[in-house]
């Protein structure tokens, strides 16, 4: 049924300016109706202002089972499809993303605070996974293997694995949902996500743009409340066979051991500590320009942000003067005035960069420009460039996710691939130089899921994005992120 003609339809207070203020959902959606089923509801607020922008009801356990139920009811039916048939789905969803992309930019950049440039574009990624996956879900899946047995035939087959849970973070609530989803989905699964209890309205706003898809009730369930009660019985639920999530490494872990009872298939796209290496035989201009979109993308808080800086020393006080340069001219306000530099999400993240400047200037570093609180709120942090970092500082070590630049320089390149692969994370590096040589080896030697060389944007629904080591497992994007979704059933054929 239609969502929008439920009887438990609650619309969140209408942000101004939305063309279609239906999407603006207060609802979790299950089994293809809207779910307001508890007293109990969370706050979401404008980190901009503080200003309490809706609230969205906080589902116990009890909910986040029914969703599985509606889940698995729905599976033998979706799955049951032909691929053409579900591609069709995916197509509308992805066509009503598109044709919402302004509304769906608004929700985002109330209730995440990022840039309204910044939430266009997260929306066209976000869609861009959706159209993939609606063309992905069309190609063959058969695997061809030349029999080693005379009198058999062999082939292996790639079956949806049932109910996937999709859990996603706060700074990029649209593009990781319909990364896991529309993957999942094509892949013939059925799903139930919880989005971060700080950034609901993006997840529930595709929930009503996949109803008005046509995606069959069960399909799709998003079930907001808060995060341990609504995620621990999925993994503990048997019939839940794929868990993917993204956030933190520590809460990485954490679902990692609560679904060994279930043997889970897992996906971990966990933290970052990127390393940006600039040798000085690199192209000065395009690296500082490279650089600050590394750094201060969702004004910093981006798993692929740089977070430590090592530069070569012929060029290193001159890339330091520019890149200070350029970043104070970085301007930072409410995401809705789209600056460069949105505000943080909440008060752990601006004590984290208070923290980290701390530390590095009690151990020696010098900031060149920030290091402070910004004027423009509470949630705000002034861009920073610290230089002169040392080695054993938290922000070499910690993922800060804010706008806080860490720069060292470095004289050989053994010493600075041993530094940047000195850490239990690796989810990208950057490289800048002009050596192909140089680009070879150290794009070989670096042990990261992703390399980026001489340019920033690397991402992109064709490409398998993850992360090595404590960054996660498994790859989303490309055909690897529909396979994670299925399993694999080898069937030998006797002829005799
Ligand atoms: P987080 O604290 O790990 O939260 C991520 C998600 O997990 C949220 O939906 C959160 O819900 C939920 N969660 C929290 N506690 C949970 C629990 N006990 N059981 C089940 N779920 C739980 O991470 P975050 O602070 O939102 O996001 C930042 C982190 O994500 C950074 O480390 C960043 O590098 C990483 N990240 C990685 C990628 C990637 O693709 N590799 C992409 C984006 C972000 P609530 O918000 O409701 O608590």
């Amino acid at each position: 049924m239609s969502a929008s003609a439920s009887k438990t339809h609650r619309r969140a207070d209408p942000i101004a300016g939305l063309a279609d203020p239906d999407l603006f959902c207060a609802s979790a959606f299950i089994d293809g109706q809207r779910s307001n089923d508890s007293a109990d509801t969370i706050d979401v607020t404008d980190p901009a202002t503080g200003q309490v922008i809706g609230a969205v009801p906080a589902l116990d356990g009890a909910a986040s089972t029914t969703a599985v139920d509606a889940a698995a009811r729905a599976f033998p039916d979706w799955s049951g499809l032909l691929p053409q048939e579900r591609a069709a789905i995916l197509r509308r969803w992805y066509e009503a993303i598109r044709n919402a992309r302004d509304d769906l930019a608004l929700i985002m950049t109330r209730e995440q605070g990022k840039p309204l440039f910044e939430s266009r574009g997260e929306i066209d990624y976000a869609a861009s996974f959706v159209e993939f996956y609606a063309e992905e879900a069309k190609r063959p899946n058969i695997e061809s293997v030349t029999s080693h047995l005379a009198d058999a035939e062999v082939e292996v087959w790639r079956e949806p694995a049932g109910v996937a849970a999709l859990i996603t973070p706060w700074n990029f609530p649209a593009a990781m949902l319909t990364r896991k989803a529309a993957a999942a989905l094509a892949a013939g699964c059925t799903c139930v996500a919880h989005p971060s209890s700080e950034t609901p309205f993006s997840a529930t706003a595709l929930a009503v743009l996949a109803d008005r898809a046509g995606m069959p009730p069960g399909v799709f369930n998003v079930v907001t409340g808060r995060a341990a009660e609504v995620v621990e019985p999925w993994t503990n639920d048997p019939r839940v066979r794929v868990l993917s999530f993204t956030g933190s490494t520590e809460i990485g872990r954490l679902l990692y051991r609560q679904s060994a009872g279930t043997m889970k298939r897992l996906v971990m796209e966990l933290g970052g500590l990127a390393p940006f290496i600039v040798f000085a035989d690199a192209d000065l201009d395009q690296a500082v320009e490279e650089a600050i979109k590394a750094k201060f993308a969702t004004s910093g808080q981006d798993c692929l942000g740089a977070n430590r800086f090592f530069i070569e020393r012929p060029l290193y006080d001159e890339f330091c003067r520019r890149f200070a340069g350029a970043t104070a001219a970085l301007t930072v306000g409410p995401g809705i005035d789209d600056p460069d530099i949105g505000p943080l999400m909440n008060q752990r993240a601006v004590d984290k960069q208070r923290q980290h400047v701390e530390d590095a200037l009690a151990k020696g570093a010098r900031c060149l420009v920030g290091g402070k609180a910004h004027p423009a709120g509470p949630l705000f942090f002034a861009p920073t460039v610290l230089v002169d970092v040392p080695a054993d500082a938290l922000v070499m070590h910690e993922e800060t996710f804010g706008p806080v630049a860490a720069i060292a320089p470095f004289d050989d390149e053994a010493t600075v691939i041993a530094r940047a692969n000195d850490t239990e994370y690796g989810l990208i590096a950057y490289l800048h130089t002009n050596d192909p040589r140089r680009i070879y080896r150290a794009s070989r030697a670096l042990q990261f899921g992703m390399v980026a060389v001489n340019r920033t944007k690397v991402t992109g629904a064709p490409i398998p994005f993850g992360g090595m080591k404590q960054s996660g497992l498994g790859r989303e994007g490309a055909r690897l992120g529909m396979e994670a979704f299925t399993e694999v059933k080898y069937v030998c054929r006797d002829w005799r």
